[in-house]
């Protein structure tokens, strides 16, 4: 290995934790630089996949910083080490289309990977899916916009990416601008900058069919981002042009979001995407396993799903951390050694939070029961330690308000949402309030 790649190393060990850096880091068999990139070679394509979409910048910075160059980095599976995974990922490439037109800059955005067939439909993420196929073959004439809410890593850019996708395949010269708001502001920033606002309008008012922006509460608070975004919406929503917009909160619950944009991402539909349950966590887990080839005994399956049940992202890439280290250790994935391989992950999530967890916690706190925390009872002595508790479900569980109020005896989802605004506020406003949800913060490890 060369010099400058070692140092390299060096400096990305310095970036992460010893267990981390070991797992991803320490198998790379060898590393040269080849014009203007440096090519690392990996054990197999669970390696490959890992490393590109976790830690291609942190590579790239560190080159940059021990050799002075800017290069690209290029991630090859070792032939010697792993042959089956490599014919696979070989195999694999050679099923990926390659375009036949030149791509514009955000249809080559869109994942190929993200597609309504690979997206596991279940109670959770019916209304979501269903609303993203039926505007996916009729554009800007269903829902306008379709505005998909829900906590992190349950399948909204998944979904977004699916909805580009399918309309690309149905009618392949459609225009489709994908991109997250915060670089729809960088590049409206840019374009101010540059004495370029005529082609960025033009590109996103007029060359545009589908205009699909991931993460929209980003541009809350930004005031120029969200005029210009106004505008943009308003030219598009008039030419009915679809737009879909993705969040991890609710219009309103979105704080410093102008009115007029609020209202707007109102008109079409509201469609929240909810944690999965245990069937599509497990069938999430088998189709994932499929796709990349792990066998994956059903026991295992189902004690991934049943330990890890918040983050689809998580249970993914607990997946793929089992099969990296089997591969490492050669040894076939079993109960055993999941268990052991994944002991970190599952406690975490065990000690850590549930509605259970946090209720129980809430009720020895302030010394109520159970049946009065999730009852009606409106004497603030109750009502006080049941919008705490509400509040610290939304926050350490994300859950969302319709969730939030079925496990408390089935209450309104607009009361769960006025609890949680109410502490948030006093949070802010109250040190004494905020002294006794800190305390119970700490508890529950927040
Ligand atoms: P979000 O944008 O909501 O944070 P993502 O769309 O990035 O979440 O999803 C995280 C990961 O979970 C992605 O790899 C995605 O493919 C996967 N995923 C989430 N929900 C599903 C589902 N219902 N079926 C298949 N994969 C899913
Ligand atoms: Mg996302």
């Amino acid at each position: 290995m060369t010099d400058a790649w070692k140092k390299s190393l060096t400096w990305i060990r310095e970036k992460l934790s010893g267990q981390v850096f070991d797992t991803w880091f320490a198998p790379i068999s060898t590393a040269h630089f080849q014009n203007d990139k440096v090519v690392l070679e990996v054990p197999n394509s669970f390696f490959k996949e890992w490393i590109t979409n976790n830690y291609i910048e942190l590579i790239k910075e560190a080159v940059f910083i021990e050799s002075g160059n800017r290069l690209g980095v290029d991630i090859i599976v070792g032939e010697t080490t792993d042959t089956a995974a490599a014919s696979q990922s070989v195999e694999r490439a050679s099923v990926v289309p390659l375009p036949t037109r030149p791509i514009s800059e955000y249809q080559a955005r869109l994942n190929p990977k993200y597609t309504f067939a690979n997206f596991i439909v279940g109670a959770s993420n019916q209304l979501p899916h269903a609303a993203s196929m039926a505007i996916a073959t009729h554009i800007g004439t269903r829902f306008n916009p379709l505005f998909i809410y829900g906590g992190v890593g349950l399948g909204k850019t998944h979904l977004l990416h699916a909805i580009g996708n399918q309309v690309l395949s149905m009618r392949p010269s459609s225009r489709i601008c994908y991109l997250s708001s915060e670089e729809f502001m960088n590049e409206f920033v840019a374009s101010l900058r540059t004495n370029k606002m005529d082609s960025f309008r033009r590109k996103f008012r007029k060359s545009c069919d589908v205009l699909l922006i991931d993460d929209i509460q980003f541009i809350a608070g930004k005031d120029g981002t969200q005029d210009e975004f106004f505008h943009t919406f308003n030219a598009l929503y008039e030419e009915n042009k679809q737009i879909v917009l993705t969040s991890d909160k609710y219009p309103q619950e979105i704080p410093d979001l102008e009115e007029r944009l609020r209202s707007r991402f109102q008109w079409g539909l509201i469609a929240d995407i909810q944690v999965p349950e245990m069937e599509t966590r497990l069938a999430i887990l088998k189709r994932k396993a499929e796709d990349e080839r792990i066998p994956l005994p059903d026991d295992v399956a189902l004690f991934l799903a049943t330990s890890i049940k918040t983050n689809v992202r998580e249970l993914e890439g607990s997946l793929i951390n089992l099969a990296a280290h089997a591969s490492l250790d050669n040894r076939p994935i079993d109960l055993d050694f999941a268990t052991q391989t994944l002991k970190k992950v599952v406690a975490l999530h065990e000690t850590a939070l549930s509605v259970d967890g946090i209720q129980n916690a809430v009720c020895k706190h302030f010394n109520v029961n159970m049946d009065d925390l999730t009852g009606s009872k409106r004497h603030r002595s109750i009502a006080f330690p049941r919008q705490v508790a509400m509040y610290l479900c939304r926050k350490g569980l994300n859950s969302s308000y319709p969730e939030i109020g079925s496990s408390f005896g089935g209450k309104d989802h607009t009361t769960a949402l006025a609890a949680c605004r109410k502490i948030e506020k006093q949070v802010k406003e109250d040190a004494a309030v905020r002294g006794k949800v800190e305390a119970l913060e700490r508890l529950l490890g927040f």
